[in-house]
C-alpha cells in the first residue's frame, strides 16, 4: 500500500511533489484546479515535464487528481452537464500529461430525480470524457449517500460503470468514511472481508484502483460526509488499522483526506501515525 494524503498544487504542480515528500508520502492526490470554480487552470507541457522529470526522484509514486466538487455528470441540466464534462476533460488530460494514477470522481447527483435516468446522463458524460483523453485511469469514488449522490452502493457503482462503457480505464476508488457513513461496517477484519467479497461481485475487484482512508465523525448508516482524523472518529484507531492492512488493498494508493490539527490538512505527523496504525493492523492480522 502506498500511503500518503492530499497536498496542494499552489505555485505549480512540481510543489505537489515537495508538499508530498515533506509529509513522507509514497502517494498524494491534488486538485487540478480551484476545487469550488469552474475556471480551469491551464498547465503548460513544460508543467508536464518539468512534473514527470522530477517525480522519479521524489518519494512519491502515485498521483491521484481529485476532479472538483461542482462537476455534476449526472446532470440534467444542460449547462451544468457541458461545463462537466469540460472539466473532466481537462483533469484526464492533466492526468494524462503528468503519468497519474487516476482522475477520482464523484460519480454525480440526481438530485430529487429518478436515478436511473441520472445514472445513463452520467454514463454518457464519462464515456466522452474517456474518448476526449487519452489513457489516465478514472476511477468512480463510493459516496456517503447523501441527498441524490450516486454511488452509495457497489451495485450502483456497477451501473455507472455499465452506463459508462465499462470501458477498461473506469475503476474504483473506495473512501473509508463514505463507506461506513452509507451503511457498510467495515471496522473489523471479517467485515471489511465481506464488503469487499461484496464489491468484487458487483464490480469485480479488478477495477479497485485507489483508497481514500478518512475516520468518519458521523456514525454508521448517517449518510454524512465528515471526515475526521484518523482514530479520533466512528472507524477508531482499530477500525483505521482494519482498513490499512487489508490484504486485498495490496499495493494501491491510499491518501488522507483529513482536516488535521490545523484544519490545513494532513500533516507528516498524520501520514507518520497512518503507517503506524497500518503496521498495527497487520501485526495484528499475523496473530490470528
Ligand atoms: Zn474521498
Ligand atoms: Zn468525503
Amino acid at each position: 500500500m502506498l500511503v500518503g494524503a492530499h497536498v496542494s498544487p499552489a505555485g505549480g504542480l512540481v510543489r505537489a511533489l515537495e508538499r508530498g515528500a515533506e509529509r513522507e508520502c509514497q502517494a498524494i492526490q491534488i486538485f487540478n484546479q480551484s476545487p469550488r470554480a469552474w475556471r480551469p487552470t491551464t498547465y503548460s507541457d513544460d508543467d508536464f515535464r518539468v512534473f514527470r522529470a522530477a517525480q522519479p526522484t521524489s518519494p512519491v509514486r502515485a498521483v491521484l487528481i481529485h476532479a472538483v466538487y461542482l462537476l455534476n455528470c449526472a446532470s440534467d441540466d444542460p449547462e451544468i452537464a457541458t461545463k462537466s464534462l469540460t472539466a473532466l476533460v481537462h483533469a484526464l488530460r492533466v492526468g494524462d500529461g503528468i503519468g497519474a494514477h487516476a482522475v477520482v470522481l464523484h460519480p454525480g447527483s440526481a438530485k430529487a430525480g429518478s436515478v436511473p435516468r441520472a445514472i445513463r446522463r452520467a454514463g454518457k458524460v464519462m464515456a466522452e470524457a474517456l474518448a476526449q483523453s487519452e489513457r489516465c485511469p478514472l476511477h468512480l469514488e463510493n459516496t456517503a449517500g447523501a441527498g441524490g449522490t450516486l454511488g452509495r452502493s457497489f451495485d450502483e457503482l456497477a451501473r455507472l460503470i455499465d452506463s459508462a462503457g465499462g470501458d477498461g480505464r473506469l475503476g474504483l476508488c473506495l473512501d473509508s468514511c463514505h463507506l461506513l457513513a452509507s451503511g457498510f461496517d467495515i471496522r473489523s477484519p471479517d467485515q471489511l472481508e465481506a464488503v469487499l467479497d461484496d464489491c468484487g461481485a458487483a464490480v469485480g475487484l479488478e477495477r479497485l484502483g485507489s483508497l481514500h482512508l478518512n475516520d468518519s465523525q458521523a456514525p454508521l448508516g448517517s449518510n454524512r460526509d465528515r471526515h475526521a482524523d484518523l482514530g479520533t472518529g466512528e472507524l477508531g484507531e482499530a477500525g483505521c488499522s482494519v482498513f490499512l492492512s487489508e490484504p486485498r488493498f495490496g499495493a494501491l494508493p491510499c491518501v488522507l483526506e483529513t482536516p488535521g490539527a490545523d484544519r490545513k490538512g494532513a500533516s507528516r505527523d498524520d501520514v507518520r501515525f497512518a503507517q503506524k496504525l497500518r503496521r498495527r493492523g497487520l501485526a495484528a492480522r499475523r496473530r490470528t
